[in-house]
């Protein structure tokens, strides 16, 4: 299968379509697009397992696009993702594929006021994306009518459990029309989302991109042994001396995330913070500058970096080990996107070890030691 090569050519896309993918730089589809999009405009409900940077938005966003129908201007297709962040992302690539047919796409979410919300869908979207907990509101207050979508996304699904939105989703779906396509997409298939496939899907088309299908480039990833007292310094020293065009650092906590900050920042790097605690103007406003390049370096917790898609990160820093090695394969994700290479490098204190190694392990993958940066290296 890895060997095969796919092209657009061969998806029978309208042109307006195919114009658009192609303006976007996609020259051939991934082998997740290749799979999912024949089946998916047959009218069949899709599972597809794919982990991050495969390529899933555009592999449902275009079967999408391609069915919505122009001249009927109340909402078509729902989509539904684990954050607002996400949430945008998926609106803004489904904007730009949908660009040629001028469909009307609008992304819902919490901490953005809701009358604004009201008053777009007011005046005709034919695409919602959108967090569980705010298109729930919408659907209370009835000013979200699902009664004529055709096409629904569960998009990141496993993330979307995790952060509690089961209870969500199954009201939304009370919502829904019984004749109308499911789509679910997840990295993992724990048991709860397939007993959700199972309820919500009709015979699905069951697509797996395999490890070897990857198409993330290789993410080059290294760890750095320090001690607890010389995290800071050890990573000002690999900030002056990596390449980097934009880095992701990762922390555990919110405070965590807030310290370093401030670090950083009185230190003169051209950085900001993004977690859970920050308004949504505020988070709008850090990702904003982030994406155009103003920042320099963006501190995260792993909740409010989910899914975020930034096409400069050429490095992902791990300031401590994660918890988890599921969080990791997301964390690394974050770079080497769009058939970009990326670093992934970890900060290790002695007693992360063991969490190191079991990340290995787990995550199936091999993490190489490297020696910190010395002072000579940055000066040259
Ligand atoms: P996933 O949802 O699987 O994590 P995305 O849909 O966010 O992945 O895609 C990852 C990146 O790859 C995005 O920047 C997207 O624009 C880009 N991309 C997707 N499909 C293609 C393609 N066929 N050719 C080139 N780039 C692509
Ligand atoms: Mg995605």
């Amino acid at each position: 299968m890895s060997q095969e090569k796919y092209f657009f050519g061969n998806l029978q896309l309208s042109k307006n379509v195919y114009r658009a993918i192609k303006e976007m730089g996609f020259e051939e589809p991934s082998p997740i697009q290749a799979q999912a999009i024949p089946p998916l405009l047959a009218n069949k409900d899709v599972i597809g397992q794919a982990q991050t940077g495969t390529g899933k938005t555009a592999a449902f966003g275009i079967p999408i696009v391609e069915k919505i129908n122009p001249r009927y201007k109340g909402v078509q297709a729902l989509v539904l993702t684990p954050t607002r962040e996400l949430a945008i992302q998926v609106a803004e690539e489904i904007s730009k594929i949908g660009k040629f047919k001028e469909v009307k796409t609008l992304p819902i979410y919490g901490g953005q006021p809701i009358e604004r919300q009201i008053h777009a869908l007011k005046k005709g979207v034919q695409i919602v994306i959108g967090t569980p907990g705010r298109i729930l509101d919408h659907l209370n207050r009835k000013t979200l009518i699902l009664n004529n979508v055709k096409m629904v996304v569960l998009d990141e699904a496993d993330e979307m459990l995790d952060m509690g939105f089961i209870d969500d989703i199954q009201t939304i779906f009370e919502f829904l029309p019984e004749t109308r396509q499911t789509l679910l997409f997840s990295a993992t298939m724990p048991v709860p989302i397939l007993s959700l496939a199972k309820k919500y899907l009709n015979e699905p088309e069951w697509i797996t991109v395999s490890k070897d299908e990857l198409t993330v480039p290789l993410i080059e990833q290294i760890y750095y042994e320090v001690r607890e007292n010389e995290r800071l310094a050890a990573l000002c020293r690999i900030l002056d001396a990596s390449q980097i065009t934009q880095a992701i650092i990762f922390c555990r906590t919110k405070k965590g995330v807030d310290d370093l900050v401030g670090s950083l920042q009185a230190r003169g790097y051209a950085v900001d913070g993004l977690h859970g605690d920050l308004t949504q103007s505020q988070r709008d406003k850090v990702m904003n500058s982030f994406r155009l390049g103003k920042l320099e370096f963006l501190v995260a917790t792993d909740v409010a970096a989910r899914g975020i898609d930034v096409d400069n990160v050429s490095h992902v820093i791990n300031y401590e080990v994660p918890q988890d090695p599921e969080s990791y394969v997301h964390r690394i994700g974050r770079t080497g996107r769009a058939g970009r290479q990326g670093t992934a490098i970890t900060l290790v204190v002695p007693r992360e070890y063991k969490q190191l190694r079991l990340i290995e392990k787990l995550a199936n993958t091999s993490i190489r030691k490297e020696k910190l940066p010395t002072l000579a290296d940055i000066a040259e």
